[in-house]
């Protein structure tokens, strides 16, 4: 499948490093071995460092017929993120004397797979590492898998009567559940079914603070947020509760300021404000013990340590140390017990669990390196031959820039004349050549000057290859499509060779949407450093940090469905693919948009047949056009080597 480079070059997979910036958005978990491969690593239980080259398990996916694309999972990289937040918190909490203790739940939303459910549940027992839902169906997800009766399960979202008599049901069946109220009628319905139940309810309040968060989510946050209750809407509802006799029912504050919070002073100032919510409301005579700081803790994406968007200024113990330091200050001052500190942070957790990798099926590129070797004929618009003038007589002297605005001028009148119907094809076609055989020169001159002005930069963007991904961006990484999110990208071997060639990579789905072209680093670029193909090789690209929120966002645009999914583990030094989650068939995906595929396999048949028996077409050719399409059913929605 992959043959290893035998040419000696002077580039080293430090150049590669610090090509593709591994080091700092891999934070240890990936990295790049020897071999100039990425590989997986993480810490076991007893100490020892795993790791394990991702080529050696597509080598192994493919041996056992499991082809790329390929989701690729690795639990024990979950348990590594639990347990750097949980102990993140611990340290913390010893460190200022804090007088409580940490619960973090894990919110569904962010990857509701069965494996990722049942993984958390198991592995989190021993901090009580509890759930998050804001569904129904999050809610009996999360109900099935969590036995530790110390975990909490954290109920948001808008809730009808029988999502409440649910939360209350499993409060009584010793579970800690707790439905928090979004919207003030809601506390009404709890405490009439709590009352038909005859259950004594602990119940949250979701708080909209007016401190504006910072990212993308800015819009979850401060007084215009979609959620929660205002400060006014929960003194009235401490009021009703009062007047009902109910106070004592009121366990939890919550908020939360969106996802992917890059900036520490703006976590600093919304915990601030929370935390003296919470104290008044003790003032107020509410019992509380439970301050829930919601989800927001970011992922460096981009690994720039920043705050931009992708990014996070702060690591996983400056966040934990703030926390616990503002809640102790502001709880201590206003002589108010401290509370159970709780986070619901998703992103954080699931982000480094998975990858895609997927494969480069072909390129194109605008390169022209030769003369064009034509012949210019009478009668051509003038623009042609100056274009070819321009790239004959190109010298030491020339502007570059000049050159490259008036080609582009002359270009572009050449195709408006085109469109117009008053260029032939032929004459077209050598305009394109002459073009792009000039921007390939004027791309040589920039790579050997020193100072090159950036209008001139844009040359380089222009004459990316367009490498072609067997993969979709709709279906693996929809936020990349909806919300412009960036991934980390490279290539998964090879890396002890230089990437001579820049490209985007395009996608399956023939829509202009459907292509990764920024790419992150110290600078975002539109195109990134690959390895030229090699006839008969395959070449491989990782898109990494794809765990969060990816799986169940994404969609079948041109029903291409969802890849193969394979966990892996290391058991007695071995390498073990488990839980093969097999690709979604063509059959499966049309079953998705309702056709039936044995109805159509049938109506297929029929009119063939039909067809046969009018003499017009053999019936070796239907019974063989049946077959393919039957096996088309079956098949892979993704370009398919085998098939
Ligand atoms: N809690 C709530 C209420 C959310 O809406 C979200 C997602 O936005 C989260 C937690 C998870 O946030 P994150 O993935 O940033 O940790």
């Amino acid at each position: 499948m992959y043959h290893p480079n035998p040419t000696p070059s002077p580039w080293s997979v430090q150049d590669s490093r610090r090509v593709y910036g591994i080091h700092r958005w891999g934070r240890g978990l990936f990295r790049i071995n020897e071999k100039g491969e990425v590989a997986v690593s993480w810490d076991e239980s007893d100490g020892r460092r795993i790791e394990v080259s991702l080529i050696d398990i597509l080598e192994k996916a493919h041996q056992e017929s499991i082809h790329a694309p390929l989701l690729i999972r690795f639990p024990k990289i979950l348990q590594e993120r639990l347990q750097v937040l949980n102990e993140g918190f611990a340290e913390a909490i010893e460190d200022l004397d804090y007088g409580n203790v940490y619960r973090g739940v894990f919110p569904v939303k962010v990857n509701q797979q069965h494996q990722v459910v049942r993984d958390i549940a198991e592995f989190g027992k021993r901090w009580h590492h509890g759930f998050e839902v804001g569904s129904k169906a999050e809610l009996v997800a999360a109900l099935g898998y969590l036995e530790d009766p110390e975990s909490f399960l954290i109920c948001n979202g808008y809730k009808d009567r029988a999502f409440v008599r649910l939360t209350l049901l499993a409060r009584a069946a010793g579970h800690r559940v707790i439905p928090v109220v979004e919207r003030p009628r809601e506390l009404k319905v709890i405490l009439e079914e709590a009352d038909k139940l005859g259950i004594e309810p602990e119940v949250g309040m979701r708080v909209r603070l007016s401190t504006v968060g910072k990212g993308y989510w800015v819009e979850s946050s401060g007084e215009q947020s979609l959620f929660g209750l205002s400060v006014v809407q929960i003194y009235e509802a401490v009021e009703f509760l009062r007047r009902e006799n109910r106070l004592d029912c009121l366990k939890l504050l919550h908020f939360h300021q969106g996802s992917q919070l890059p900036d520490i002073q703006s976590i600093r100032e919304s915990v601030t404000e929370a935390v003296h919510v919470y104290a008044g409301l003790v003032r107020e005579g509410a019992p509380m013990g439970i301050l829930n700081l919601g989800g927001g803790l970011a992922v460096d994406y981009d690994g720039s340590r920043t705050s931009e968007t992708y990014s996070r200024n702060y690591e996983v113990d400056e966040y934990c140390h703030a926390i616990v330091d503002i809640v102790k200050r502001v709880t201590d001052e206003a002589d108010v017990p401290a509370p159970v500190l709780m986070t619901e942070s998703g992103r954080a957790t699931a982000a480094h669990y998975s990858l895609l990798a997927l494969n480069i099926l072909d390129v194109n590129t605008p390169e022209h390196p030769a003369y064009p070797d034509l012949e210019i004929e009478d009668g051509w618009n003038e623009n042609v031959s100056a274009l070819a003038e321009m790239a004959d007589s190109l010298d030491e002297d020339s502007s570059l820039l000049a050159i490259y605005h008036d080609a582009t001028f002359r270009r572009d009148a050449i195709h408006q004349a085109f469109a117009l119907g008053q260029v032939s094809l032929r004459e077209r076609a050598a305009t394109d050549q002459f073009f792009w055989h000039l921007l390939t020169l004027l791309r040589q001159r920039i790579a050997e000057a020193n100072d090159v002005p950036d209008a001139l930069r844009e040359i380089e963007d222009r004459m990316a290859d367009i490498y072609y991904g067997n993969f979709s961006v709709f279906q693996s990484l929809p936020d990349n499509w909806a919300i412009e999110q960036q991934f980390p990208v490279m290539p998964l071997h090879r890396l002890h060779e230089e990437p001579t060639r820049h490209a985007l990579i395009a996608d399956l789905t023939c829509d202009c949407d459907g292509k990764l072209d920024c790419f992150l680093g110290k600078k975002k670029s539109r195109r990134l450093p690959v390895h030229e193909l090699r006839e008969g090789e395959d070449y491989y690209f990782g898109v990494f940090l794809v765990g969060a929120y990816q799986e169940t966002l994404s969609d079948m645009h041109n029903l291409f469905g969802d890849t193969h999914a394979i966990s892996i583990d290391v058991v007695d030094d071995r390498v073990e693919m488990s839980r093969h989650v097999p690709a979604d068939s063509v059959g499966e995906v049309l079953s998705f948009v309702e056709f039936d595929p044995a109805r159509l396999v049938e109506r297929v048949e029929t009119v063939a047949q039909e067809r046969a028996k009018e003499g017009r077409i053999a019936q070796e050719t239907i019974e063989q056009f049946v077959a393919d399409y039957r096996s088309a059913i079956e098949g892979y929605t993704y370009f398919d080597h085998t098939s």
